[in-house]
């Protein structure tokens, strides 16, 4: 439902980069909620939490090397590499006019294991939680026990009498689907009829049940939920307000904490760090932002990047009207080929603690996220879907900005990471046809 012209004018008045939003122009916003973390009320999670998540993961590593042989090498964790982009990063200043000065780095998640995007992190997390609580009510393990004996046909016999349902575009649900079923439960994904075939084929291969809908993205959800939540021994993963996901994504903080230690990469006063997330919901970049915070404090600064067609989290924190609020009420469409950004209303839960962690939100349009996927697969040989590039309009957008001034920061030896938040489930066919594209665009 559009607003009336009479309460749009009201909201145009009180935050006037609304209007450039509802034009669905490129818009940096700089958050003026953002806190010190000396200044920060408590929030809905905290650092032990995230520690708490850190070591759930270690208990199931076994379990994961087992059944996922691409995570063998990293003993049952699921990371991805931080690679050196200096190629990209010259191209970038030399015909961008970036400025980047001190050194750019991509946050691969596009390699991820198991999902091939950054779901891995927060769909895995939280299918693993759930089974493990299942498995701890039912006395058939114990946190001190080797994890190896999820692997087991006694406990997959177990799982098979719990339904996991999800509502998903895509990447969300490829991630639950397949560590679910791999557990053996009964896993229902909920998707929009317009969801890419190969993502409904490769779910109905690992064993999901795909239940499409005609409608838009919101009824799948809302009926997959009321469907899942009705059914007596159903658990629905709900990316719309979900802690556990959120936790998942933390994670990532801690171990890019020691790849960064390996690159001997200071993160101090003279050193800020920042890091540029890809956003739909904002429960992945909102877990990831919160987890930097607990690692880095003040020194890091996180951004967030959404599609000029699903601005859902920069109008939920620009108004602070959060969930309450989605694109659609402001007459954008929500229709992007960032598959997973596009989201029309944010995550309640990311949202209300992102409001303080975020140091800010831009916006860029479609043809970007080609254009960078073609400059990045010349340059590096790396291939991202086109939601997962958009991290690389950052460093020029923000530096650009009067962020750093605001900040009193000297950037001279800032160090830039872009989070590629997907890619590598993508069938060739497709890859070939987003690359040529941003190829004509360049
Ligand atoms: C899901 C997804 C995001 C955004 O994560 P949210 O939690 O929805 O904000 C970004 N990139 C890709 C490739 C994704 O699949």
């Amino acid at each position: 439902m559009v607003f009336e012209q009479q309460e749009l004018d009201k909201w145009l008045q009180t935050y006037p980069l609304l209007q450039p939003i509802i034009n669905l122009e490129p818009v940096v916003w700089l958050n003026p909620q953002l806190k010190k973390m000396n200044q920060l009320p408590p929030l809905a999670v905290n650092k032990e939490d995230m520690e708490d998540a850190a070591r759930l993961w270690q208990r199931f590593a076994p379990f994961l090397a087992n059944e996922f042989p691409e995570t063998k090498k990293t003993k049952g964790i699921i990371e991805s590499p931080l690679r050196k982009i200096t190629n990209t990063k010259n191209e970038l200043n030399d015909k961008y006019d970036a400025k980047i000065q001190g050194e750019l780095f991509l946050k691969c998640d596009n390699e991820l294991p198991i999902a091939g995007s950054i779901k891995a992190r927060g769909g895995v997390y939280e299918v693993l939680h759930y089974a493990e609580q299942l498995a701890l009510e039912a006395g058939l393990v114990s946190q001190a026990d080797d994890y190896i004996v999820f692997s087991s046909d006694q406990f997959k016999e177990f799982f098979k009498q719990f339904t996991i349902g999800v509502g998903s575009t895509g990447n969300l649900g490829l991630s639950i689907g397949i560590i679910g079923a791999k557990l053996g439960f009964q896993v229902s994904v909920y998707m929009s009829a317009d969801a890419k075939k190969w993502k409904k084929d490769l779910l109905r291969s690992k064993g999901a049940i795909v239940h499409e809908f005609k409608g838009d993205f919101g009824e799948a959800i809302y009926t997959g939920r009321k469907l899942t939540i009705d059914s007596s021994n159903g658990y629905f993963v709900d990316d719309e307000k979900s802690k556990h996901l959120f936790l998942g994504y933390s994670v990532a903080a801690i171990r890019l904490q020691k790849q960064l230690e390996n690159e001997k990469v200071l993160v101090d006063a003279e050193h800020p760090l920042f890091v540029y997330l890809p956003c739909g919901v904002g429960g992945s970049p909102g877990g990831i932002a919160f987890g930097l915070k607990q690692v880095f404090g003040d020194y890091v600064h996180c951004f967030f990047v959404e599609p000029t067609h699903s601005p859902a989290v920069l109008i939920g924190l620009l108004t602070g009207e959060k969930e309450k609020v989605c694109v659609q009420d402001f007459g954008i469409d929500n229709l992007t080929e960032g598959d997973g950004l596009a989201v029309g209303r944010p995550s309640s839960f990311a949202s209300s603690i992102s409001d303080k962690l975020v140091s800010g939100i831009y916006t860029l349009e479609d043809d970007e996220l080609f254009k960078y996927l073609a400059i990045l697969a010349d340059h590096e040989g790396i291939f991202l879907e086109p939601s997962a590039t958009s991290g690389l309009d950052g460093p020029a957008r923000i530096l650009a900005s009067t962020y750093a001034q605001q900040h009193n920061l000297d950037t001279t030896h800032a160090t830039h990471i872009v989070w590629a938040t997907g890619g590598a489930l993508v069938p060739k066919d497709d890859m070939e046809g987003f690359y040529n594209k941003g190829k004509n665009l360049i």
